[in-house]
């Protein structure tokens, strides 16, 4: 299975990965947490990224598309969510042309809404293990001990663009940029809709419900 999550920053698309990691069995791949690592090891990449990441701005198409294209290449399996990719109309077309190239075309794009209240709730209380990327909330998934990883002890930080400034550009170019791509893998016939306000384990039923569904509807009747 390949499918996208689609949804404004704070809609819940990690911790719904993770869990989704879980119960279907296949890979995480988020470009957010590429750009970081390029950071973190102070590649050219990471140069290139930095100052933008920060000020909550898109790095390039061409840049972004080269590094996914990399990472979906050395994958041990075709099994995988995108998350934070695609980011913008050129993005999307760009992914859609490279698996149909290699005739593994997604599967399907969840999107998850959620509202301006919501999300600036989970954003300015997000804290994030800098070592195993683990997410945790403040108020609604604090980790056991104060700003210690519950998994692996790693150090908990607040990411430099969660905060009211930088969110409020990153949601500017969420509406302008990335909101589009909602129209765009519905008029394919590939969007499925959740309700990012629930919690994540609602989110993960509702998710896997429609799964479940969709599969049941593609089967041949004689087989049900
Ligand atoms: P995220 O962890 O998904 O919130 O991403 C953090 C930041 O990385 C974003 O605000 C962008 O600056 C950058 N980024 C991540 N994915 C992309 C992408 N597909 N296109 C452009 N920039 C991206």
């Amino acid at each position: 299975m390949r499918l996208v999550l689609l949804g404004p920053p704070g809609a819940g698309k990690g911790t719904l990965a993770a869990l989704l990691k879980k119960s279907l069995g296949i890979l995480h791949i988020s470009t957010g947490d590429m750009l970081r690592d390029e950071i973190k090891h102070n590649t050219p990449v990471g140069h290139e990224a930095k100052k933008l990441i920060d000020n909550g701005n898109l790095v390039s198409d061409e840049l972004i598309t080269t590094l996914i294209k990399a990472r979906l290449k050395e994958l041990p399996s075709n099994n995988y969510m995108l998350d934070g990719y695609p980011r913008t109309l050129v993005q999307a077309e760009q992914l859609d042309e490279y698996l149909n190239d290699i005739h593994k075309p997604l599967d399907c794009a969840v999107y998850m809404e959620a509202s301006l209240k919501k999300i600036i709730f989970r954003l300015s209380g997000r804290m994030v293990c800098r070592n195993c990327g683990m997410l945790y909330h403040r108020s609604t998934r604090p980790p056991l001990k104060t700003g210690v990883c519950n998994k692996c002890s790693g150090e908990l930080y607040q990411r430099e663009d969660d905060n009211e400034e930088t969110i409020k550009t990153r949601m500017h170019i969420y509406q302008e940029s990335t909101k589009p791509i909602v129209h765009y893998y519905e008029s394919k016939g590939k969007l499925i809709r959740i309700d990012g306000d629930a919690e994540s384990e609602d989110l993960e039923a509702q998710l896997l419900k429609k799964f479940n569904e969709s599969k049941a509807s593609n089967q041949p009747k004689d087989s049900r």
